[in-house]
């Protein structure tokens, strides 16, 4: 998969429609389409790298901090549990969308575990659902709650 047929970059370029929670000069995070629980998050380099083999070090930091921003964003606003980080490389190991990105996944003990590299029976959430949690999670970004 090139830029020019990577639904991750249509969305950095403001081509395909996303629920986004936080934008700058090197990374992207918007709500997970078919969330595998509320709350579900990736954050994305914006440029096109396939895996984390061909991210920039730089890049990779650029993520870490952005995750690190959101975990405490959505500690904020969910209160999970547990937040589990975790992202696949290559079609082997579950990967599916070939533009790097971080999974911010909110847990907690009672919910059925989920395995992160299975995509079937996942339906995609509602937009409007999704619009007004990324509100949330963007105001506890900006917020001081934040640290
Ligand atoms: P992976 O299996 O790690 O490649 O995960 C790809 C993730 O991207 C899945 O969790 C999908 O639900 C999610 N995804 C695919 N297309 C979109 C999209 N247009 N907007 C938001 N999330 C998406
Ligand atoms: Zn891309």
């Amino acid at each position: 998969m090139s830029a020019s047929d990577c639904i991750f970059c249509a969305i950095v370029a403001g081509l395909a429609p996303a629920a986004r929670v936080f934008d700058d000069d090197d990374c992207l995070a918007f709500m997970d389409i078919q969330p595998l629980a509320r709350g579900h998050v990736l954050v994305i380099p914006k440029r096109h790298a396939e895996n984390l083999f061909d991210l920039e070090a730089d890049e990779a930091a650029a993520v870490a901090r952005t995750a690190k921003q959101l975990a405490h964003a959505l500690r904020t606003v969910l209160e999970p549990e547990g937040l589990r980080l975790f992202q696949l490389n290559g079609a082997a190991a579950g990967q599916t969308v070939f533009h790097y990105h971080m999974h911010l996944l909110p847990r907690n003990a009672d919910e059925p575990d989920v395995n992160p590299a299975a995509l079937h029976g996942r339906k995609p959430a509602d937009r409007a659902e999704l619009e007004e949690l990324a509100g949330r999670i963007r105001t506890a970004l900006d917020s001081h709650l934040v640290s």
